[in-house]
């Protein structure tokens, strides 16, 4: 363990509140991490703690091999794009990246090479000469970027860096940022509140709840294999069933009161006993053979629609049907049943 980011168990108290606790993380050199949660779980306070804005109360940050935790902000080689951006206003854009090499004292000529091959990455080569209140929010963005990058950081800081862009601006610019960030192969640690946004452009995500990494992993891990119920809720299954698992005929069942019995995989989750059932709207399917009911509500979100299903034994179900489905329609009868490979097992 050496190049990358290492956080061994860092912790923040702000008097009697503890913000952050006992975050332990390991980011190899290259890649990137998402710290994902809601509001107030801490994961701003990690980000700082980084960057130096912020002193942990305890633990140590390792960067690169080296630990910086009692290191100044301008001293551990990292770089943070803010929410607002921070640009300065009274800056052109050229001055605005050139910002971070001038008080390096780097030698003009460099300087400008550096600064115009910076603004040509985020293609911002023909507005170099402008100020800051001239352009949209996605140029304000990506020269905000510029200005992290062309300091050539060991760890690049990103706090909710698209909050202030609407929703298709948004899409462009994550994709924009991902393929720049393997590009240059640049560790980075991004905070955001949206599983979207981190299942889209992660190497890993680390999920907080109450100032603790309530589960870390790949995407797909977190996504397919949440470990709790906060983690499943985040995570977006909105279907939660309480029931037991028990073992049947070589294998293992999830009996439900009123959902009657769903087979499960042979491995996985809680061994026996009072479990919860997370089952993730898409993977529920339709079937003759499953458990009957209505949809009573169906919502299209452009991929498919999303259908509350009610039950005929009672409670409900949300399921997601394709875009094309007639029988995504309020008042259609369907039966549903899930799919072992796509249940999950939660602690009950
Ligand atoms: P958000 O998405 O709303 O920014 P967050 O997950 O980034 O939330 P933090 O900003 O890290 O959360 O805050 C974590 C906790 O620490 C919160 O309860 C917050 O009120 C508290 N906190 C943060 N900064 C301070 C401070 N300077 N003084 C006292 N408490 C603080």
């Amino acid at each position: 363990m050496s190049d990358g980011v290492h956080l061994k168990d860092i912790g923040k108290d702000y008097d009697a509140v503890t913000a952050v606790d006992k975050v332990a993380l390991d980011l190899p050199k290259g890649t990137l991490l998402t710290l994902l949660g809601p509001s107030g779980c801490g994961k701003t306070t990690v980000l700082r703690m980084i960057a130096g804005f912020v002193d942990p109360s305890r633990g140590e940050i390792l960067l690169d091999g080296v630990d910086v935790t009692r290191v100044p902000p301008e001293k551990r080689g990292t770089a943070m794009v803010f929410q607002n951006y921070a640009l300065f206003p009274h800056m052109t854009v050229f001055d605005n990246v050139a910002f971070g090499l001038r008080l390096r004292r780097e030698k003009r000529a460099a300087l400008t090479r550096k600064v115009n091959e910076a603004l040509d990455l985020v293609r911002l080569g023909d507005f170099a000469r402008r100020y800051p209140g001239e352009l949209s929010g996605g140029q304000q963005q990506r020269a905000a970027l510029a200005r992290c990058l062309v300091i050539e950081p060991k760890v690049l800081l990103l706090d909710e860096p698209f909050g202030a862009l609407d929703r298709h601006l948004r899409e462009g610019m994550q994709t924009e940022l991902r393929k720049l960030q393997q590009q240059l192969g640049i560790t980075t640690v991004l905070v955001t509140h949206d599983q979207q946004e981190a299942l889209a452009l992660s190497d890993y995500i680390a999920v907080m709840n109450h100032g603790r990494v309530e589960q870390f992993g790949a995407p797909r891990e977190v996504y397919d294999r949440p470990r709790s119920r906060f983690v499943a809720d985040f995570m977006g299954v909105s279907n939660m069933i309480p029931g037991r698992v028990r073992a049947s005929g070589g294998g293992r069942v999830f009996e439900a009161e009123r959902y009657g019995t769903f087979a499960l995989p042979a491995t996985g989750g809680e061994a026996n006993g009072d479990a919860l059932l997370a089952l993730r709207p898409d993977a529920l399917r339709l079937d003759p053979a499953g458990l009957p009911g209505e949809v009573s509500f169906a919502t299209l979100t452009g991929s498919h629609y999303v259908c509350e299903v009610r039950l005929d034994a009672g409670g409900e179900l949300t399921v997601n049907l394709p875009r094309t489905d007639p029988r995504a329609a309020a008042g259609t009868r369907i039966s549903v049943s899930a799919d072992p490979a796509e249940t999950v097992i939660l602690p009950a």
